[in-house]
């Protein structure tokens, strides 16, 4: 089968993802083969195919926004056939402290779609079959797989940050996690204020309705219940944070920041504020955030890109060259 293939990390300029042909995994007990329709293109992946998150499986197919058709290996809950999607978790041991206690997105020996095992950017893919999601009808493949990254822990994201109904919610960036996220919120009736870099980012968030939008780092006109950074820099952190009113929170979507700057206790946490991070994602996470995207007809601004064009659609993640997401159909 056709895929990109990671083997050395090295600055996405350089284009290190290699197409290749590679042999089609083979089945084995407990994983469903899938045919790959689409595969989302993540940020993560980016920090991947550079080498910021350190090398786990060498060579390693990535992606891990996948939607795919069960070719082989099918079960009662997923027979043959069934279209469904693999996110970023793609297994977890479940008998360690965090999966006794129902956080399994905290699981201490979890599998990492595209970075511990081979993930989406190819023609075949194997997945737990524990791991894989039944996708609605509703969504199809190519606005689907940003879906199942970007639009998962976006909205886990916001459930880190305790976000109620009706509330003003910050969104420091606007780049695919942040584009669905904005769906949710309006769902919920909340009010939408976008911090972003990048005069095209701040015009989508006008078009999906966004109440206020800046720069940057610039602060809302008013003070915020909950927000959510997805820029992987310190320095939004500390602007979301400075936008927070009492006993608010901000929620951090990077699994990378480039720092945490020094900041001052008094005016910026003190009054119960809180800064979390957002870590991984739980099954529970998935299939409540893709019923809602069925429900309320979620369409992501997606870019196409094909299999040959790996590198080219991670360069654009890396230079904010498209607005919403990247996808690859190979
Ligand atoms: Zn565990
Ligand atoms: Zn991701």
């Amino acid at each position: 089968m056709k895929a990109a293939v990671l083997d050395t990390p090295a600055p996405i300029t350089q284009r290190p993802l290699k197409i290749e042909d590679v042999s089609k995994p083979g089945a084995k007990p407990g994983y469903v083969l899938l045919k790959v329709r689409a595969c989302g293109v993540c940020r993560t992946d980016l920090h991947i195919v550079e080498g910021e998150l350190p090398p786990r499986l060498r060579p390693v197919i990535p992606g891990h926004q996948i939607v795919g058709d069960v070719v082989d290996g099918a079960t009662d809950e997923v027979p043959q056939g069934t279209r469904v999607g693999v996110s970023w978790i793609g297994g977890i041991d479940g008998t360690c402290w965090y999966c006794r206690h129902a956080m399994e997105n905290l699981c201490d020996s979890p599998t990492f779609t595209g970075y511990t095992v081979n993930g989406g950017y190819a023609e075949y893919a194997l997945a737990r079959a524990d791991f894989v999601f039944p996708l609605p009808a509703q969504l199809d493949d190519l606005h689907a797989a940003p879906l199942l990254c970007a639009g998962i822990i976006g909205f886990r994201s916001l459930r880190v940050a305790d976000t109620q109904k009706g509330e003003r919610v910050g969104l420091f960036g606007f780049g695919a996690s942040a584009h669905l996220a904005i769906d949710v919120l309006h769902a919920w009736k909340c009010d939408v204020y976008v911090s972003t870099r990048g005069e095209s980012h701040r015009k989508l968030a006008e078009e999906l309705g966004a109440k206020w939008v800046g720069a940057e780092t610039d602060k809302p006109p008013v003070k915020l219940d909950r927000a959510v950074t997805f820029a992987p820099s310190g320095d939004v952190v500390l602007a979301a944070l400075a936008s927070l009113r009492k006993g608010g929170v901000v929620a951090i979507n990077a699994i990378h920041l480039d720092h945490m700057p020094q900041f001052d206790y008094d005016t910026l946490l003190w009054g119960e504020r809180q800064l979390r991070s957002v870590a991984n994602m739980t099954r529970d996470d998935a299939r409540d955030f893709l019923k809602l995207a069925a429900e309320i007809r979620m369409k992501p601004k997606v870019t196409r890109f094909s299999l040959d064009q790996a590198n080219e659609a991670l360069l654009a993640v890396q230079q904010d060259a498209i607005d919403g997401a990247a996808a690859i159909l190979p």
